[in-house]
């Protein structure tokens, strides 16, 4: 892994400066978001032959027909769960390669991680052990029921698209809660939906068009 960060050195933190540029272009405008995206190698997080492309604006293969989400939706999806302001316990839905994970695990207190592919998470697990951080807890689960022992979250992040909200994720959402989901069928328009809890009722507004991967049940 240390080979893997140096490798790349220098090169890759001005691709990362490149890469910032680019979001604050796109219309990140979160700097928290923004620093720490710039401090995060993204290399580690995909094989290395895809290493050098893995600043691009694109998702790419992680295995397992799986995707690492693409820079600007990792920002603009965190961008608008710290808009609440007050967030410590975030529930992330899909860990994948762990990228994002790392990004949340930085500017939030504690990360609660389910990923439905065990050897997927296996391997985001010795990522993100590489980056030292302490404040990330994983299942290996079907993220359909979300981690009720841990609920109520301030907010969840769901990285794949759900045809409907699972209603369990809507219940471990905590008063004034904010819940950023994809929503909409594979190979068809989906959008970012943002669910906001006020007591027991929940408001949603539609965002913008998204491309992700199908949220799937059951375990492998
Ligand atoms: N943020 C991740 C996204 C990976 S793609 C990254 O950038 O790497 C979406 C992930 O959601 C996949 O790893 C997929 O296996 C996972 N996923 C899909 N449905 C799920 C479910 N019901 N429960 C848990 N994880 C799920």
């Amino acid at each position: 892994m240390m080979e893997k960060f140096q490798g790349i050195g220098m090169t890759s933190r001005r691709t990362r400066n490149r890469m910032i540029a680019r979001l604050e272009d796109q219309g990140i405008t979160n700097q928290d978001v923004l620093e720490v995206m710039r401090n995060t190698p993204r290399h580690i997080f995909v094989d290395e032959a895809l290493a050098s492309r893995s600043y691009e604006d694109t998702p790419l293969p992680i295995g397992y027909n799986q995707t690492i989400s693409q820079p600007y939706i990792v920002a603009r999806m965190t961008e608008l769960l710290l808009e609440k302001g007050d967030v410590s316990k975030v529930l992330e839905i899909g860990t994948g390669c762990g990228y994002q994970t790392a990004i949340l695990a930085q500017l939030v207190e504690q990360v609660y991680s389910i990923e439905r592919i065990g050897a997927l998470q296996k391997k985001a697990k010795n990522y993100l052990s590489s980056l030292n951080l302490s404040n990330i807890h994983y299942q290996h689960s079907d993220g359909n029921f979300g981690w009720q022992e841990y609920a109520p979250f301030d907010g969840i992040l769901v990285s794949a698209a759900a045809e409907t909200i699972p209603k369990p994720l809507l219940e471990q959402l905590d008063d004034k809660g904010i819940m950023l989901i994809p929503e909409g069928r594979q190979r068809e328009v989906q959008s970012l939906q943002k669910v906001t809890r006020r007591q027991d009722h929940y408001q949603s507004e539609s965002l913008e068009s998204v491309v992700f991967v199908p949220f799937l049940s059951g375990v492998e």
